[in-house]
């Protein structure tokens, strides 16, 4: 019998701190790290240069057959992976700007797409043990994960810690737009009607509002172990 490689997924709302998470923890336990997010800023960055429609999704289909998300696990690599949309390499800035994430979850609520980016996603999961975060992994993609953690924090915490980030990333953006962004993204998350942001029934809830990062890896390497077995 083939061992299944570990797979670990982490979800939770925007700004929860999955991504610093995910990556520390894979970094913790050798084994690689993606986050789904980008794939669909990647997309947005796409309909963005191209002026495409984001309510049409036959044309954000077409955009990603033309022009394939492609992502490259390397944790050497700034994000811990690299991502391009078709020749063109996203960096972090662009994946963050203020542009992107105001059309993201609209990009991200149509099905066809979501199916095909899903599709790449559990493709590069059947590869290498990996962490995974995002809305929907516990649930959609990888729903046979021997972990999965669902992270979360309130608000406050959250536009605290997205504006840290944000600012390590050059962008710049005031706390009270960050909060309304924040909170307008939690809703057309929790609410599409296709994979929306839930906990899985299998998922181990953290709330991280006192938490650092290192303690919240250290919370789920305690239940690293079993997920092994
Ligand atoms: O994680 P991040 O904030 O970068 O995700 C950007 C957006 O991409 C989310 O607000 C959500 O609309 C979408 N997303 C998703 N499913 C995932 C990851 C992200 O719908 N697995």
């Amino acid at each position: 019998m083939t061992a299944v490689a570990l797979q670990i997924a982490i979800d939770g709302p925007a700004a929860s701190g999955k991504t610093t998470v995910a990556r520390r923890l894979a970094k913790r336990l050798g084994i690689l790290y993606l986050d789904t997010g980008a794939m669909y800023r990647a997309l947005a960055v796409l309909a963005l240069q191209t002026r495409t429609d984001v309510d049409n999704e036959d044309a954000l289909l077409r955009l990603c057959g033309l022009y394939r998300i492609d992502v490259r696990l390397e944790p050497a690599a700034p994000m811990g992976f690299r991502i391009f949309a078709g020749a063109q390499e996203c960096d972090e800035a662009t994946l963050q700007s203020n542009a992107v994430t105001a059309i993201v979850s609209t990009v991200a609520a149509h099905p066809r797409v979501r199916a095909a980016l899903v599709q790449e996603q559990r493709r590069i999961a059947g590869c290498a043990a990996v962490v995974m975060a995002g809305r929907d992994i516990g649930t959609v993609v990888l729903p046979q994960a021997p972990l999965k953690i669902f992270l979360t924090a309130s608000v406050d915490a959250r536009v605290s810690r997205r504006r840290g980030q944000l600012a390590a990333a050059g962008v710049d953006i005031s706390v009270h737009r960050l909060r309304e962004e924040i909170e307008e993204r939690d809703r057309l998350d929790r609410t599409r009607r296709v994979s929306p942001l839930v906990p899985a029934d299998d998922a181990l809830i953290l709330d991280s509002s006192a938490l650092d990062a290192e303690q919240v890896v250290d919370a789920i390497c305690a239940f690293v172990p079993e997920a092994r077995l």
